[in-house]
């Protein structure tokens, strides 16, 4: 999750503005045993903190699109499961190039948003687009504290991205009536630059995204969205989504604390920006480990986790056979979000 001030100085940037529910077949049930696998993986030391353009971003990809291939997920970057991202980074930011020929001051890296889709199985519904997305990319090495210096991410966002390909994992053999679109971002820290750089170039028509469900920072309970097990959503009236959930008892509830602006700060936006109706899954509770190399696996709550990301399963599957969520009305966000 970016922080609150470059959140809302990308809002006013992104004024561009690119311009009964029956399921299939039932969904595995995913076990914290798989959980810990998956994010002991994501939140190890060899990945350095997965920052965006360095060798652990790269490791951490190449493990995301390992998942992937093992699930025979189709893949749908430009270099099979990888869609590479051209940014510079300095001694001071990491930033999108506008192209791979672009001679941007800095230093060239080729970054990687991570893609998998799962075919509808309906001959009608299958052209709709259901993106499951989480970003992967956390903030490297850097100032030790206490003696630590790599900045692991557990929660934020490994918790995420665990959540991303457990989803896959459990809704592979339902033969859900939408597709789905699983993706694993880059740069999210940096201001959405593996999100903007998808919507520039997204791998099927944009506008067969009639859903978007992000998770981020689901590692702990938050005793505001009820405790261990239970999550929120962000923007939560803004769509049907929210209570389209809550009439199939899936326990997610409104984000607890507005004032935050969480609808507005992960990757979530830009695609609400664009029209399509986008929230992202958190139980977030303002913990002080944010952004902290303190963020380790040791204080993730595997059983809340998990029991999160079962709900998300029913919640995304209830996406890919149901009704589709849309707009309340004034729910959809402007260029500029309000409160920026
Ligand atoms: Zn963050």
């Amino acid at each position: 999750m970016i922080h609150r001030r470059l959140s809302l100085v990308l809002a006013m940037l992104v004024v561009a503005a690119l311009p009964s529910c029956a399921q299939s077949g039932i969904a595995k049930t995913i076990t914290e045993a798989e959980v810990h696998s998956l994010e002991s993986a994501l939140a190890d030391d060899s990945m350095e903190g997965r920052l965006t353009g360095t060798p652990g971003g790269a490791r951490a990809a190449r493990y995301i699109a390992a998942q992937m291939k093992l699930l025979d997920l189709a893949p749908l970057g430009d270099s099979g499961y990888f869609q590479r991202v051209p940014v510079t980074a300095t001694d001071s930011s990491i930033d999108l190039r506008a192209s791979f020929s672009d001679a941007a001051p800095g230093r060239h890296e080729t970054a990687v948003n991570v893609v998998g889709m799962l075919q509808g199985s309906d001959p009608k519904l299958a052209g709709e687009i259901i993106l499951v997305d989480a970003h992967y990319d956390h903030l490297g090495v850097g100032k030790p504290v206490n003696g630590d210096s790599i900045y692991n991410g557990a929660d934020d966002d490994a918790s995420g991205t665990v959540a991303v390909l457990a989803v896959a994992h459990a809704l592979a053999g339902t033969h859900p009536k939408r597709s789905i679109l699983f993706a694993l971002t880059t740069g999210e820290e940096e201001g959405l630059l593996g999100t903007n750089w998808m919507i520039a170039h997204f791998p099927v028509p944009i506008d067969s995204v009639v859903a978007n469900l992000e998770t981020e920072m689901i590692g702990r309970p938050d005793s505001l969205a009820g405790g261990a097990g239970k999550a929120w959503l962000t923007g939560y009236d803004r769509s049907t989504m929210g209570a389209m959930l809550a009439r199939e008892h899936i326990p997610i509830v409104a984000d607890p604390r507005p004032a935050q602006h969480f609808f507005e700060r992960s990757d979530n936006i830009a695609y609400a920006q664009r029209g399509i109706p986008a929230h992202t899954l958190s139980t977030f509770n303002l913990h002080a480990d944010y952004h902290q190399p303190s963020d380790d696996i040791s204080r993730i709550d595997f059983a809340h986790m998990t029991a999160v990301i079962n709900a998300a399963v029913h919640a995304v599957a209830l996406l890919a056979n149901g009704t589709v969520p849309v707009w309340n009305p004034g729910g959809r966000p402007t260029a500029t979000p309000p409160g920026s």
